[in-house]
């Protein structure tokens, strides 16, 4: 491994002013298990690691209604918080299923988004719950819908001497349901053939007042299935409409065929799945009521 400069970040100045000193040749480290894993097989060749673990602003995580939660934070801190499980179920879905144990006290869903593979079980579900990611570089701060982070394989919006600073996540509608599920060989520990997140808002009326649906690993960037959300608006949310929006999404997946799924499997797995969690949704929609 190449030697590398080890920053314990102490404030967000900080942080800009060393990954726009070295550009490429510096990243973040915020629970490591990617980046080492990257670092040992030589994907790539730092000058400097800049630990955001000891950075206070990115170890924020405040419900207020809405939520702020900052990019160093693990995923344990998700799902063991009851109101944050209970308020925002579609990223809790996905932050108790990233590896074991061990790495949910580590990673977070920052590292999952900046890492920006395709099969990123976090990121889908920051989609469908509206997450606004806030930007710290040397001009100081921007927002990108988490929907327009991702812009390739291993590549996201953040420019030279930028790094992701929290993501936002606002306080759901009164009638909102959320869940993500994937389908691995393995029950853990392995990486998403297919992954989907849905979220429902169910009006006054008892309709669909808004649908969200994201889909994982079946394109380079996370897919938002627009034809099969505008469907289900203004509709009952019967399972023959479910049943109808899931052949929709079906038909939003680009998959590849590798060693791990073929295109035919994959698009069907994203109609089982999206069927799945928009029943998901839907029930936990009508609790939230
Ligand atoms: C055994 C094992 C099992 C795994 N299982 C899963 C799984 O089931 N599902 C899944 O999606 N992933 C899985 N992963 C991958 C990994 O754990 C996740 O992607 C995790 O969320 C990464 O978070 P992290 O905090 O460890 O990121 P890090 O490794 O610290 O960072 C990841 C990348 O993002 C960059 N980065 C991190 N934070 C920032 C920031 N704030 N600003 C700018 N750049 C940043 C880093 O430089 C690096 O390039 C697994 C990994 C291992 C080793």
């Amino acid at each position: 491994m190449h030697p590398f400069n080890y920053v314990a970040a102490k404030s967000v100045d900080e942080v800009t002013k060393v990954l726009a000193k070295h550009g490429d040749r510096a990243r973040c480290l915020a629970g490591g298990t990617d980046l080492l894993v990257q670092l040992r097989a030589g994907v790539y060749e730092l000058d400097a690691v800049v630990d955001i673990k000891t950075l206070p602003a990115a170890n924020v995580l405040t419900l207020n209604g809405s939520l702020r939660m900052g990019s160093a934070v693990p995923c344990h801190r998700i799902y063991e918080d009851k109101a944050i499980a209970k308020a925002f179920p579609g990223i809790v879905d996905g932050a108790s299923i990233v590896g074991g144990i061990q790495i949910q006290s580590r990673a977070g869903m920052g590292g999952n988004l900046c890492n920006s593979s395709p099969s990123a079980d976090t990121v889908p579900g920051l989609i469908v719950h509206n997450a606004e990611c806030v930007i710290a570089g040397p001009k100081g701060k921007r927002s990108v819908a988490a929907a327009d982070f991702v812009t390739g394989v291993r590549r996201n919006v953040l420019k030279n001497g930028e790094f992701l600073l929290e993501v936002k996540l606002p306080k759901p509608d009164k009638g909102f349901g959320a869940a993500y599920e994937r389908f691995t060989p393995r029950n853990e520990m392995d990486i998403a053939i297919a992954g989907v997140a849905s979220s429902i808002t169910l009006g006054a009326n008892g309709k669909v007042k808004d649908a969200k649906i994201a889909l994982a690993a079946v394109a380079p960037t996370p897919v938002q299935a627009k034809k099969a959300e505008e469907f289900l608006i203004g509709k009952e949310p019967t399972a023959a409409n479910i049943a109808k929006a899931s052949e929709l999404a079906r038909e939003a997946a680009k998959p590849i065929s590798d060693m791990r799924g073929t295109v035919e499997q994959r698009k069907h797995l994203v109609g089982v799945l999206t069927r799945r969690t928009l029943t998901k949704a839907l029930e936990r929609a009508k609790e939230a009521k």
